[in-house]
């Protein structure tokens, strides 16, 4: 059973390190909202299986969107895809949008996760970064959640930001934990090119982040969550009593899934596609009738590349029995340079990351994945 996910392409402010795929003008709110059932429409078929186990409404910020507009998409989604009342529908949610009215016809339309991006709780933190909430409402969206206790939670947290002290962190870590929450994702600031936080940079407006810094963020995260009893499932991501996120989890699993919006990417396990990043040209090619799409289809070592970098990324490691012959060997013929560095063990047939390993992951996935010719 495959997921759907739902690109909303807007946001009311841009955060400073974000290259996600969005707009701060509201104008074509309408229409897209418009293209995107179409365009469910026209997908229809691309999932080999009408039952699916998850929707991910992500972004951007589709908690923006009204109960109209949520309810005119979901209506499109249940008009084609079946489901049972175990399905997972987690919508990203930005903390100034966490209201009671809101809450009300998300539960109706039947969200029953949230992921909510908080990043810190610390105005010092959060301005720079220039989100548009700030600390008080992020904690009074949080008492909200955790008095009515009819959604799953996860909240997002970013270490190693140049504005994040330690003691700050430490904070940080403690008021997620004082809220009960079952999942947490948390993030290492990235510079990425073309971001306001890239040109900041540059221009020595701000300062870059401090890779020691991160490290030690990340590995306090790492021994806090762990006593707390939270099972580092992924390099970013803790769950605990099982509240693993199924939709991302079926990435990592590489199950099929179908992307609508702008910039969203889809696989069937054949080929990976990718919309258009770009509002216009997505609304005038949908009224066209054309899906704006570019693929690819994978040949048999972009799969195994695939599947190695992300089970490598689990605490489930890679299951080197799932691989072909030819590959296994390939895998095998890695591991002891690896084990030999204590960047990997290998349990019962499996590569997985140890915690120096999670330091160097894109290291270790680099010295495991294939070239073309190999
Ligand atoms: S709200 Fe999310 S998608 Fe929008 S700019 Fe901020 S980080 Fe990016």
């Amino acid at each position: 059973m495959g997921g759907i996910y739902v690109h909303i392409p807007f946001c009311r402010k841009a955060c400073h390190y974000c290259n996600f795929h969005f707009s701060t003008s509201l104008n074509a709110r309408d229409p897209m909202i418009q293209a995107i059932c179409t365009e469910i429409e026209m997908t229809e078929g691309y999932l080999s299986d009408n039952n699916i186990s998850s929707i991910y409404f992500g972004g951007g910020t589709p908690s923006i969107l009204n109960k109209e507009e949520l309810f005119l998409i979901m209506d499109r989604l249940r008009s084609i895809y079946n489901w049972k009342e175990e399905i997972e529908i987690t919508l990203e949610a930005n903390a100034e949008d966490i209201h009671s009215e809101r809450l009300d016809f998300w539960a109706e339309a039947g969200i029953n996760r949230l992921s909510m991006g908080v990043q810190s709780f610390h105005n010092e933190d959060l301005i720079p970064m220039n989100r548009s909430h700030d600390a008080v409402i992020a904690r009074k969206s949080l008492d909200l959640l955790a008095r009515r206790g009819d959604f799953d939670i996860s909240i997002d947290l970013i270490y190693g930001s140049p504005t994040t002290t330690q003691e700050m962190w430490e904070e940080n870590v403690d008021i997620f934990l004082n809220y009960n929450i079952d999942h947490l994702s948390a993030y290492c600031l990235t510079v990425e090119e073309g971001t306001a936080l890239h040109h900041h940079i540059k221009t020595k407006k701000t300062l870059p982040p401090d890779p020691e810094k991160s490290i030690e963020q990340y590995d306090y995260l790492m021994d806090k969550m762990e006593t707390q009893g939270y099972e580092h499932y992924e390099i970013s991501s803790w769950a605990r009593d099982g509240k693993y996120a199924l939709h991302n989890g079926n990435y990592w699993k590489h199950v099929s899934y179908l992307g609508i919006g702008p910039s969203a990417h889809s696989y069937n396990g054949l080929e990976r596609k990718w919309n258009v990043a770009h509002n216009v040209k997505y609304l005038s090619s949908i009224e066209s009738g054309t899906l704006p799409y570019e693929s690819e289809l994978l040949s048999e070592t972009n799969l195994f590349n695939e599947k190695v970098m992300t089970q490598l990324r689990t605490m489930w490691g890679i299951d080197i029995d799932g691989f072909k012959e030819k590959e296994k060997e390939h895998l095998r013929k890695h591991i002891p340079a690896l084990l030999r560095d204590g960047l990997v063990s290998n349990p019962d047939n499996r590569i997985v990351l140890t915690r120096k390993g999670k330091h160097m992951a894109d290291y270790v996935s680099a010295e495991l994945i294939r070239d073309e010719d190999d």
